[in-house]
């Protein structure tokens, strides 16, 4: 845990009792500050005081005693009406802030010799910031990650010299982070979003550009520069002087890394040559993750690794799971998991990486179904359809790519299987990418990725992709 001292001898209020606030709370706790905490949801708050944390309800607080309110991120700040206990802090002048934001405080007290990426964007975070810290690791450097990925980054270890930082930053996170200063600040992208807490495009988009905007001094800003609102980000940024690398997996660039098929080339002035090859390496599969993995590398070269340390990071890079994550092999097929494709934009990327799919897909249905895959049913040889979308995308395929109705994932696949390996693709893949939520089957995305793995790797012949 990384004690934040830097609200010693104060009275801080923390509302929202999840992962993240509690660890906030033992932070401050621990760093000196006295802590009162609160959530709308009683279980949390029993749960809370009997962990020992001092409870109560901000309604009835002095709030002029109050140094800062810490939120969890998923509390509503402004849309579609901020939270009681915002307006309550309002009213008092009390700032807002959340997590990120103590770990930043601390940060330029005690661990300003630490290197700090931060990464966001619509899509890709979680990859390029897993990846950013594994080219890192496998550099031989010291490194920890956090945030939005799963380990609340006040839960990371504390500073060190030449200790380095990765942390996933959600656009809720950014919004109550008014000092993350990064050395390195990526955004990888901005497509629609979040609407509902953030109200309009244009808000959204200018809460995710705060992460390259806001580098500290000598920091670099790298942006992925092929939508509307990163690229107006990145003219900004430039304009201001600041450090800047522009990635594009869409176009040549004059400056900054572009992909070229499977190569990424970097630009200077004008002049390019390619500097790493993606071409094999089975968890960075497909443009948008020639994105993540340009993002990355500009990250690291920031950071001064150099070009042949991090195609060897690349390679040995193993992937997250449920995105496109290779689970096993019989023979010629290959099974991926891409169970984290609960729309059909994600479900697209998937689609778009390979050419002869077995798709198993279905389950909570989103609206617009899958009527914007069209583009890739040439490369569906067949669909096994399960759960309660199945008869809409029925609908869809019908009379385009053959189907089934299997219902349920263990009957598709077995027949997904059976296709695959009595076809004539020379490397058939039998790829379980829903294009839905897992709601109606499951309890969320990854156990009903869990489940297709279990199962693939119960069937006889299979082994792991990594030992062919
Ligand atoms: P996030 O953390 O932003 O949700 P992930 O890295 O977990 O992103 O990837 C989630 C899904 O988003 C992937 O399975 C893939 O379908 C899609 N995706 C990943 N990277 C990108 C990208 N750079 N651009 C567009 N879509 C992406």
């Amino acid at each position: 845990m990384i004690p934040v001292t830097t609200f010693a001898g104060r009275k801080v209020a923390v509302f929202g009792l999840g992962k993240s606030g509690l660890l906030s709370a033992g932070a401050l706790i621990k760093g000196g500050a006295e802590v009162v905490v609160f959530d709308d949801n009683e279980k949390s708050v029993a749960e809370a005081r009997g962990a020992g944390l001092h409870c109560q309800d901000l309604r009835e607080l002095d709030w002029s005693q109050i140094a800062a309110l810490v939120l969890a991120p998923g509390v509503p700040l402004t849309h579609p009406a901020p939270h009681w206990s915002v307006q309550l802090a309002r009213k008092a002048d009390v700032e807002v802030i959340g997590d990120i934001e103590l770990f930043c405080r601390e940060r330029a007290r005690s661990g300003a010799d630490c290197p700090l990426v931060a990464v966001t964007g619509t899509n890709g975070k979680s990859t390029t910031t897993a990846l950013t810290a594994h080219l890192i690791a496998s550099a031989g450097r010291d490194v920890q990650m956090g945030g939005n990925i799963g380990v609340p980054v006040l839960a990371l270890e504390p500073f060190a010299p030449g200790r380095v930082y990765v942390l996933e930053v959600s656009s809720y996170q950014i919004d109550l982070a008014p000092s993350l200063h990064a050395t390195v600040g990526i955004l990888l992208n901005v497509t629609e979003d979040h609407l509902d807490r953030h109200g309009t495009m244009e808000n959204y988009a200018a809460i995710k550009a705060l992460v390259p905007a806001g580098i500290e001094a000598g920091g670099t800003a790298v942006i992925g520069v092929d939508d509307r609102y990163t690229r107006a980000a990145a003219e900004r940024i430039a304009r201001a002087g600041k450090k800047l690398e522009r990635v594009s997996v869409l176009a040549p660039l004059r400056e900054g890394y572009y992909a070229e098929g499977t190569r990424i080339l970097r630009a200077s002035g004008g002049r390019a040559h390619a500097v790493v090859q993606l071409a094999g390496i089975g968890s960075l599969r497909g443009a948008h993750n020639a994105q993540n993995a340009a993002c990355a590398m500009a990250a690291c070269v920031a950071l001064g690794l150099d070009w042949p340390t991090i195609q060897k990071g690349l390679i040995s890079f193993p992937g997250l799971a449920h995105r496109m994550q290779q689970v096993g092999r019989k023979g010629k097929v290959l099974f991926v998991n891409d169970s984290k494709a609960t729309n059909a934009d994600s479900a697209a990327k998937a689609l778009g990486s390979f050419p002869d799919i077995f798709w198993i897909a279905g389950g909570k249905p989103k609206t617009g179904g899958i009527e914007s895959l069209a583009e890739f049913f040439p490369r569906i040889r067949k669909a096994y359809l399960i759960g309660e979308a199945a008869q809409e995308f029925a609908k869809t395929l019908d009379g385009k790519v053959p189907y089934e109705i299997s219902a349920v994932l263990s009957a598709a696949l077995e027949a997904a299987a059976r296709d695959a390996e009595a076809s004539d693709a020379k490397e058939p893949v039998v790829l379980l990418s829903p294009a839905c939520a897992s709601f109606d089957q499951y309890p969320n995305f990854e156990v009903r990725g869990k489940a297709f793995a279990d199962l693939v790797r119960a069937m006889p012949g299979v082994s792991s992709p990594a030992t062919q």
